[in-house]
């Protein structure tokens, strides 16, 4: 058997001012072949889980781009169409594969193209008519028509925190398996939400929900059962929520699937719908700290959903209320990383914090600091993988410690912070600029996390976002978006 693989992946907001183009790939993860023997990045998980597969069985694997882009705003259409061709390049030059797999992320928008994903599976498929495609990806993720046309099997992470992608990578390689050696029929249904909305999973109660999807495979022939939860950020025409269901043979039962779990995931919205303290609220907790450590989630500046991650809304408010035992970040900010390692460890020096990528940043905070720390070419842990922050610095300044990376990314995991010598222990408060995905790592070790919305490319007051392109009601836009259909 000859499988053919490949990962390409970005998560596209829209409303970003950040332009994707070639770099923001090379930086973060690009690897023109094989890049699962080469790269920890967690994106190229899926790939090394296929490989250990395809290889244990004594099948041939080509390997062909493996590529992520920090979210940010579209894709350069040039950019796009040579990522695109790489791998079509590829597959002509593989000859006829059984079996294609592909880990996309499944929200990547680029210049005149909504669905890239949908762009590439289609034209694979316009390749190689009888070939088994099958596709992992992330929940944050546009369902299109054209996908599922395109691909066989179609399946997207469980949770959120994304602490299963390999996992589910793992069900992608056997399903598709199955369906090229005959044991399944796979029939696909999709079945349209129409909401736009963040789902926790470790929070009851969407994790009875995701764990009643596990519970539902492999009974009675439904073979797979995915939320996609959707990537509200976006304005584009398959913008919202979705549930995948594959039954074994029979279109019906995937369709009856997924509609249950539809019809769950709507009855639960008011339940599931976020708690998020106002930017006041966080500082007033913040001045008067209960017992043990909590966390405050930045939720409108997190990187991972395409924004800038250098808002000072939060920050600026925290120096002005002389909040104490705070530690922030991740900021990006390459021209202040640059300043404190031309400083040097110990040194002060005036520097201007945050502000600068456009009016979703705020102002610029200037402050007073000492630099506590430089470490260069830090990373991150994220998943069973790393993830680079660029150059990175620790400054305080007043009971503030605030922590300056020059590559954008989240605040994925504690040892962020520990790579600059800050122990989160030490301190009462600490915010972090993520929207859910920092809770994997600091909820074991957090008395509370709490969410707060501050401001942001990413706002998750789903009321106010604009999405002409929707193409369709969408709740909580409207009350009812079934009304009338
Ligand atoms: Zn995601």
């Amino acid at each position: 058997m000859k499988l053919f693989i490949a990962a390409i992946g970005t998560e596209t907001n829209t409303f970003s001012p950040i332009p994707t183009g070639w770099a923001a790939y090379r930086e973060d993860l690009f690897v023109r072949r094989d890049g699962s023997l080469t790269s920890p990045h967690w994106f190229a998980g899926p790939l090394r889980v296929w490989r250990r597969a395809a290889e244990s069985g004594g099948h041939e694997v080509i390997e062909s781009v493996a590529a992520f882009a920090q979210p940010a705003g579209p894709t350069r259409a040039r950019v796009w169409a040579e990522m695109r061709q790489m791998v079509l390049d590829d597959l002509d030059a593989a000859g006829t594969p059984d079996m294609v797999l592909l880990n996309l992320h499944g929200a990547m928008v680029a210049e005149g193209e909504d669905d890239c994903e949908g762009d590439l599976a289609s034209a694979i498929r316009a390749r190689l008519p009888g070939v088994v495609i099958g596709v992992e990806l992330d929940l944050h993720c546009h369902i299109s028509d054209r996908l599922v046309a395109a691909a066989d099997i179609v399946v997207t992470y469980k949770e959120y925190p994304h602490t299963d992608v390999d996992a589910r990578a793992a069900d992608v390689y056997r399903l598709a398996a199955a369906t090229r050696s005959g044991a399944i029929r796979p029939a696909v249904a999709v079945i349209d939400c129409r909401m736009l909305a963040v789902w926790r999973t470790p929070r009851e109660p969407v994790r009875s929900l995701v764990d009643a999807m596990s519970a539902a495979e492999g009974q009675g022939g439904v073979l797979s059962v995915s939320f996609a939860h959707g990537f509200p950020w976006a304005d584009v025409p398959d913008v919202g929520a979705r549930v995948i269901a594959i039954a074994d043979g029979d279109p019906a039962l995937a369709d009856r699937t997924a509609r249950a779990f539809q019809q769950r995931i709507w009855d639960l919205r008011f339940k599931t719908r976020d708690t998020l303290l106002t930017l006041n609220d966080a500082i007033g907790r913040t001045l008067a700290p209960e017992p043990g450590l909590t966390i405050f989630a930045d939720v409108c500046d997190n990187a991972g959903a395409g924004t800038s991650s250098d808002a000072t809304f939060l920050l600026s408010a925290l120096v002005e209320a002389r909040a104490r035992n705070v530690l922030t970040g991740l900021f990006w900010d390459p021209v202040a990383v640059r300043l404190c390692f031309e400083a040097g460890e110990g040194s002060r020096l005036p520097l201007r914090i945050g502000g600068k990528v456009g009016p979703f940043s705020g102002q610029p905070v200037d402050l007073d600091v000492t630099v506590r720390a430089l470490a260069p070419e830090a990373s991150q842990t994220y998943g069973t993988g790393r993830q680079a922050m660029g150059d990175a610095a620790l400054v305080s300044a007043d009971g503030i410690d605030v922590a300056l990376i020059s590559l954008r990314t989240q605040t994925f995991h504690p040892d962020a912070f520990a790579a600059l010598g800050a122990d989160i222990r030490a301190y009462r408060s600490v915010y972090v600029k993520s929207a859910q995905h920092f809770s994997a790592g600091f909820a074991p070790v957090a008395e509370r996390i709490l969410y707060v919305s501050a401001g942001g490319a990413a706002d998750p007051d789903f009321e106010r976002i604009a999405l002409p392109r929707a193409g369709r009601p969408l709740w909580p836009l409207v009350e009812d978006p079934f009304a009338g259909n």
